[in-house]
């Protein structure tokens, strides 16, 4: 009988070794591969997150950090640009990924230094300067009961690079960053200083929200802001064919879901066929009204599952298996700044041969099911070392003149591992014109502020009203002050190309 029992307990403790083994080894390796530092990012006019181009600039400026003096300043610059023949181009976080902050031979203008805030608690609007970054704000609103109401997944950006691409993240039930924004003063091409609102220089607020920096230096911004919330995690793992309903049936009418998205399945395993629903439900909590939970450290293993997913069919395969059987938050309570203020370093590429690509295509929610559909034999035949697919509802952009989101859409936002070389960026241009296509066939559009692949053709069929901005970039600046290399690709008059 003695015996017997240790037969058991050593068959039970083989099959726990072969079943946790496995993964707990696999994961030690991930860790021992792994770098120990993110990769640096390129300096101010020279370089941008994607880390696959180099420019010279002539001149890079900071901006002062005194409001009235960088004013002046700013003015300044402007006059000797237009009396030099000089462009400037415009640095946020330089998350941005196709030369978006840098003109070859221009100056650039780094507004990092631009970032002082003050709060009206009656009115609920923060005043913040351009260059502060969301890790600069989360903790200041943190600290009063407040919180952004919309950005991106991710705290490293500016305030002027995420209004200047509209940007927008897990909010529920909202339209992007533009929405949010009550008004900002402006720098012009002439050198002087407006204040854009809904009410007063409507024109050029629609113009420059979304305008990647083409129509002048954006200051202070006035950002609606909302209540800092307590959230508890609820996952659905549900069909990508039917995820556009599925998505309304869980939200729509739903009051307590404060935040939420989805993913599709990257694993070899479920490619594109199973997908989850992530729904944050609003908690009462006995935490006092301002507590923070913002010193909670990332987490390390976190990171090893995500980075394990690299060249790996079995990492990927792992991650699936571990977010749908244990969930992405274990069931925690988190607070919306939590949620929020996760820098994208977490999870980004540490190996100085790779770099981390991102895609986003905005898909009408008709033609949800019908994208993935037909994207998926493009990823077949490309095989690309595709990581990660979130999926966020947008509600339409009223605000923005270059629109991506005229009406309802799911944005599906695809991070890639590439090599950084010629080969690697050679294939990801074929498999971005593929996709391009077939969101172009879905009445979807690409998003702005990645990699410059898409064809001058493509470029103008996902924004028809592309022509009229960039003739009305002519008028507000016919001297052409402010440029950068996404105007160079695709701002010229089409007829001259
Ligand atoms: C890892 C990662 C995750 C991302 N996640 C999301 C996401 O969840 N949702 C989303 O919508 N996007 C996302 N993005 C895209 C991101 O929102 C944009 O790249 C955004 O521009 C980043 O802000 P930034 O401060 O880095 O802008 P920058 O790259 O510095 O600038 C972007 C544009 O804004 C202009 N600009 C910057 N500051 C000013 C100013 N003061 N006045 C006028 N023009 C200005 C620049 O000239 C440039 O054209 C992500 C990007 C990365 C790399």
């Amino acid at each position: 009988m003695r015996k017997r029992s240790k037969i058991a307990l050593i068959l039970v403790a083989l099959v726990v070794a072969v079943v946790v083994g496995r993964p707990v080894l696999f994961l030690a390796f991930v860790w021992l591969n792994d770098g120990a530092e993110p990769n640096p990012m390129p300096s101010v006019g020279v370089g941008d997150a994607s880390r696959m181009i180099t420019n010279v600039p002539d001149e890079v400026i900071a901006v002062a950090e005194d409001p009235a003096a960088a004013e002046r300043q700013i003015s300044d610059l402007i006059q000797r640009a237009a009396s030099e023949g000089r462009r400037i181009s415009i640095a946020g976080a330089r998350h941005s990924m196709g030369g978006h902050t840098f003109y070859p031979g221009g100056i650039t203008l780094d507004m990092e230094a631009f970032r002082h805030m003050s709060l009206d608690e009656d009115k609920r609007i923060l005043t913040v300067g351009a260059g502060a970054r969301w890790y600069d704000i989360i903790p200041y609103l943190d600290a009063r009961g407040y919180a952004i109401s919309i950005m991106q997944s991710n705290n490293d950006f500016s305030v002027g690079g995420s209004i200047s691409v509209n940007c927008h993240g897990w909010q529920n039930d909202k339209p992007p960053i533009a929405s949010s924004v009550e008004s900002f003063r402006i720098v012009t091409p002439s050198g002087d200083t407006l204040r854009c609102s809904r009410q007063d220089n409507g024109e050029l607020f629609s113009l420059a929200l979304g305008g990647y920096g083409l129509f002048g230096v954006i200051l202070e911004v006035d950002l609606r802001i909302t209540d800092n919330e307590y959230y508890e995690a609820e996952a659905h793992l549900i069909e990508p064919s039917g995820y556009a309903d599925t998505y309304h049936k869980l939200t729509e009418n739903q009051s307590d879901v404060g935040m939420a998205y989805g993913r599709l399945s990257v694993a070899p395993k479920s490619f594109f066929e199973e997908a989850s629903i992530t729904l944050l439900r609003r908690k009462e909590t006995d935490l006092p009204n301002k507590e923070t939970l913002l010193d909670k450290e990332p987490s390390v293993l976190k990171r090893l599952v995500f980075r394990g997913g690299v060249n790996s069919g079995y990492g990927k395969n792992f991650r699936w298996w571990v977010e749908k059987e244990i969930g992405e938050t274990g069931g925690k309570l988190l607070s919306r700044n939590q949620l929020m203020n996760g820098p994208s370093s977490l999870y980004s590429s540490r190996d100085p041969d790779t770099t981390d690509i991102l895609h986003e295509y905005f898909i009408p929610s008709d033609q949800l099911a019908n994208f993935i559909e037909k994207s998926r034999p493009v990823f077949l035949k490309h095989q690309p070392e595709l990581l990660n697919v979130t999926i966020r509802n947008i509600h339409p952009d009223h605000d923005t003149f270059l629109s991506y989101a005229p009406e309802e859409v799911f944005g599906l936002v695809l991070l890639f591992s590439q090599e950084r070389d010629e080969e690697a960026e050679a294939a990801m241009l074929m498999l971005t014109r593929e996709l391009i296509d077939v969101a172009h066939a879905c009445r979807g559009r690409y998003y702005l502020p990645y990699r410059p692949h898409a064809t001058l053709e493509q470029f103008h069929q996902a924004y028809p009203q592309a022509s009229a901005f960039f003739t009305k970039k002519r008028h507000f600046d016919p001297q052409g002050i402010f440029e950068n290399k996404f105007y160079q690709t695709y701002g010229q008059p089409l007829e001259t190309k």
